[in-house]
């Protein structure tokens, strides 16, 4: 858009000097610099708009449009199923303790990009917080959600994170839950899933716990 605006922009500026200029090249010429204009507009608003709702670090959504899919598709009737899960790493406060917060952060990078590539393409990864992240399923069985999940876990699990010479392994838990119907809301099943998600921990950590009801 921009390209054309200063394709037709210099034909309007340099047009202006032939005398055989028709009406029609004339409005096209003048109305080109505001083309210009609107299409650097439409491209900061959409940079801001990315900004607003990505994590740099990790290159996934974070918590902000994590709240705002929570809201927006408890509007909408979603059947078939939605599931979310909810992820975080076991006891990673202790891998910032023994290899140091540069690692810890490598650590959350490999996590990023493994539940990137192994969630269904429909699949929406968001970072909630520190070393917690949400997954939303639009359209996804039960069943294949818990699939999935098992996959990422055992994936992590024999993942190594190689820091110079030292190699990080780290596990997760994670909490699922699926909504029931158009009168749950988002939240809800999200407050389930945490429920799970701490059921797990409280487990032995390094599984997944699926919960329907509180
Ligand atoms: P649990 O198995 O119960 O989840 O134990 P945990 O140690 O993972 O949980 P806890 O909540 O005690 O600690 C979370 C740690 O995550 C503490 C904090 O330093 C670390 N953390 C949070 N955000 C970041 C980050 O961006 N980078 C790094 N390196 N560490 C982070
Ligand atoms: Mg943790
Ligand atoms: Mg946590």
């Amino acid at each position: 858009m921009g390209g054309m605006a200063v394709f037709f922009g210099g034909g309007w500026y340099f047009g202006s000097f032939r005398k055989e200029l028709l009406l029609f090249d004339s409005y096209v010429f003048a109305i080109a610099p505001f083309f210009l204009v609107i299409g650097i507009f439409i491209h900061w608003l959409a940079r801001m708009q990315h900004r607003a709702s990505y994590d740099p670090l990790l290159r996934v959504y974070n918590r902000s449009h994590c709240e705002r899919i929570l809201d927006e598709q408890t509007k909408v009737n979603t059947t078939p199923p939605f599931g979310i899960a909810i992820v975080d790493i076991d006891r990673f406060k202790n891998v910032n303790d023994r290899y140091g917060h540069r690692a810890g952060d490598e650590v959350l990078i490999q996590l990023a990009r493994i539940l990137t590539n192994e969630i269904v393409p429909d699949g929406i990864v968001c970072r909630y917080g520190g070393e917690e992240f949400v997954i939303f399923f639009p359209q996804h069985s039960t069943t294949k959600v818990k699939m999935m999940m098992e996959l990422i876990r055992k994936k992590v699990k024999k993942t190594y994170v190689r820091i110079g010479k030292k190699r990080i392994k780290v596990t997760v838990s994670a909490g699922i839950s699926h909504r029931r119907d158009k009168n749950q809301t988002l939240h809800e099943v999200f407050r389930i899933a945490d429920r799970a998600l701490y059921r797990a921990k409280k487990d032995g950590r390094d599984r997944i716990k699926y919960s329907r009801t509180e």
